[in-house]
């Protein structure tokens, strides 16, 4: 039997072959990849590092990694990411929800907000946003659109099988199919790097949607679109809340305080840089 059967030696051929794409998470790649294709848990793979693996599993395996190596972003491999406290079904459609993300999601929280709240997301996406908020607030009453109708199949989809009916979403290009204007919050990850930033051919980048990731005008246009626009879609006392760039946030506090809106507020992700301004 050839020894790389082993899911020991797998997992090093794999942890090297991935470093060499240039991955900084080789092993753990390494790992959820074998995972995926053996449809067990990582504390299984620990728990028997000489199980052997079947020609099928170790061809099936190589092509993955393979992949990995190239640059393809793990969770399109899997076709899965944790976001919050969930399992979010992802393609190649849609932005790959990030950590810095959550911190959006904790702030919307942290706002006093009516018990029964009306929320519009606006570019959900996979629906991690709304999806994270339906999961700890049942009460609200949830609208998400995305102008990409794979996104809107996908966040459907995601929303069915996490049993979080109250989040209804639907296609529209920003606010053109929004028909209510009474909302609560208005929240939003949307596009906001220029069109001439190098980190887009850079990692997990290369391979997103551009449409989820770039905005004109050095990536303000849609933050800009979305603040200016909102007003006309909110109740009395309510808020708009948006992700922008780590060096956006002074533009984007000014844009805010210029389109009136009141109480304007940054915060700063995990890496302790300006992530989320909210009024
Ligand atoms: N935060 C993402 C990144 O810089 C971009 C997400 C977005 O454009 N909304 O990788």
């Amino acid at each position: 039997m050839n020894s790389n059967y082993q899911l020991v030696k797998a997992i090093q051929y794999a942890r090297t072959q991935i470093a060499q794409g240039g991955s900084e998470s080789a092993l753990l790649d390494a790992q959820l990849l074998l995972q995926h294709i053996l449809g067990c848990d990582r504390q299984w793979l620990y728990m028997h590092p000489e199980h052997p693996m079947t020609d099928t599993e170790w061809d099936s395996y190589r092509e993955l990694v393979e992949r990995r190596r190239k640059g393809e972003p793990i969770a399109y491999i899997l076709g899965q990411r944790e976001f919050w406290s969930l399992t979010l079904d992802v393609n190649a459609t849609t932005l790959i929800p990030r950590p810095d993300t959550e911190r959006l999601v904790e702030a919307a929280l942290a706002l006093d907000l009516p018990h029964t709240a009306k929320v519009l997301e606006l570019g959900t996406g996979t629906g991690a946003i709304a999806l994270a908020l339906a999961s700890e607030r049942p009460e609200w009453q949830i609208d998400a659109v995305d102008y990409s109708a794979q996104a809107v199949q996908l966040a459907q989809g995601n929303g069915k099988r996490l049993k979080l009916p109250q989040v209804t979403v639907f296609q529209s290009d920003w606010f053109s199919e929004v028909k209510q204007t009474d909302y609560d919050l208005i929240i939003s990850n949307p596009p906001y790097i220029a069109a001439e930033d190098m980190h887009l051919e850079q990692g997990d980048l290369r391979y997103e949607p551009h449409s989820a990731l770039v905005a004109a005008d050095k990536g303000f246009a849609d933050l800009d679109h979305i603040i200016s626009c909102s007003r006309g879609y909110l109740k009395a006392q309510s808020w708009v809340m948006v992700e922008h760039g780590f060096a956006q946030g002074a533009k984007v506090r000014e844009i805010f305080t210029e389109k009136g809106y009141k109480k304007v507020n940054t915060l700063t992700d995990y890496a302790n840089l300006d992530r989320v301004t909210y009024a």
